[in-house]
């Protein structure tokens, strides 16, 4: 075990009893229903309600999840895609697979893309918009629809880190041609392996996802277009039936958890908030502040056995494997001036009263030290 006293991590207790998955799993193996069988029907049927759509598919991963959606909405080789510049590389990765390229929009203090700036970056190459919801947050959908539809743009929403959030009620995910979901172990409802899904209220767009996720295969032995191998398992799918049930309970206590520590931190000199709105329900998959001496305070709360992290430390459109893309550091002054500020507090929901309580006193005490 580790000697943080607060750890970053909570697998070892999301998943400290397994009995109740493993008796399923043995009960499942002898059936042999390995793929596309009645445990993904069923997860992805408690998720369409979970979000409230009227499809889910199954993938095999987050990234997938946002890849099949843009190559139904005919995004490929040579288009452009207009998404956030910080994100995670994810979201690039499944433009890239296409063939197409990234075109970066700024970020401001909500974390995700600044609406006001994609208008311009329009081009006649443009295909598909693709908003990242990051840190449990979202993208100004409102103001960013009409845009889209003003230049007949299909949005693919990248909700990996925002299951549940919501704006004046209505989700994350319900507001373009398709959103993409991760459950990768470190997101909010996580399962033991990659996996994702693909939540959509249109039925010509699931059609298209269930074929593109299965080789294209319209019937054993036809193929109606080329697709991918990319289903999500069974094994994987009885561990979100096993979780799915206690998503709206992991949302709360996360939600719990944020207002506990903005309480806690309100005030105090070094430390500024991130965007806050009544009408918005966010659901801190990353729980981040903004701070001043971020790279002293990092390592103070490291010392102090604070396992804080950084997401993230390196500007994505800057990362040394995106050089192709042409862009060069200073080009997203909101996304640098972030790397620089943010860090991000354990807030997940096994986390103790005791061990917040613990972060913000040794928060304060980092900054009363001067
Ligand atoms: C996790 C994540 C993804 C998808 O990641 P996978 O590891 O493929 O599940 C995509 N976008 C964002 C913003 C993410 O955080």
């Amino acid at each position: 075990m580790s000697s943080w006293k607060v750890r970053y991590s909570y697998l070892p207790q999301q998943f400290g009893n397994p009995d109740p998955i493993l008796d399923e799993l043995r009960r499942f193996v002898p059936t042999g229903d390995f793929t596309l069988g009645k445990p993904l029907a069923q997860f992805e049927q408690s998720f369409a309600k979970l979000i409230g759509g009227k499809h889910a598919i199954g993938v095999n991963s987050g990234t997938d999840a946002l890849k099949l959606p843009l190559r139904a909405v005919g995004v490929w080789h040579g288009d452009e895609v207009i998404t956030a510049a910080n994100t995670f590389i994810a979201t690039v990765g499944a433009i890239a697979e296409l063939g197409a390229r990234p075109v970066f929009v700024d970020v401001d203090d909500t974390f995700c893309m600044d609406v006001r700036q994609v208008e311009a970056k329009i081009t006649p190459r443009t295909k598909a918009i693709l908003p990242v919801h990051l840190t449990g947050t979202m993208t100004d959908m409102a103001a960013l629809m009409p845009i889209a539809q003003k230049y007949d743009l299909p949005v693919v929403e990248d909700a990996c880190q925002s299951i549940l959030t919501a704006v004046d009620g209505k989700r994350a995910g319900l507001w373009g041609a398709a959103a993409g979901y991760s459950l990768h172990p470190l997101k909010n409802l996580n399962v033991w392996g990659d996996s994702g899904i693909i939540v959509t209220n249109h039925d010509d767009m699931d059609h298209k996802l269930r074929l593109l996720r299965n080789h294209g295969l319209r019937t054993r032995d036809e193929v109606e277009m080329l697709g991918y191998n990319s289903r999500m398992d069974s094994i994987q799918a009885i561990v979100g039936n096993w979780l799915i049930g206690q998503a709206e309970a992991i949302t709360h206590k996360r939600i719990a958890n944020a207002k506990y520590y903005d309480d806690g931190l309100r005030g105090v000199r070094g430390i500024r908030f991130p965007v806050r709105s009544p009408r918005l329900q966010q659901v801190y998959h990353l729980y981040i502040v903004f701070a001043e001496r971020r790279d002293e305070l990092y390592k103070f709360l490291h010392a102090e056995g604070v396992e804080a992290k950084i997401h993230y430390p390196i500007p994505l459109y800057a990362q040394e494997g995106l050089r192709q893309f042409g862009y060069r550091l200073g080009d997203f002054p909101v996304t640098d001036r972030h790397a620089r500020e943010i860090i991000s507090f354990p807030a997940d929901q096994h986390l103790t009263v005791e061990q917040m309580d613990y972060v913000v006193d040794r928060v304060k005490a980092f900054y009363a030290r001067g």
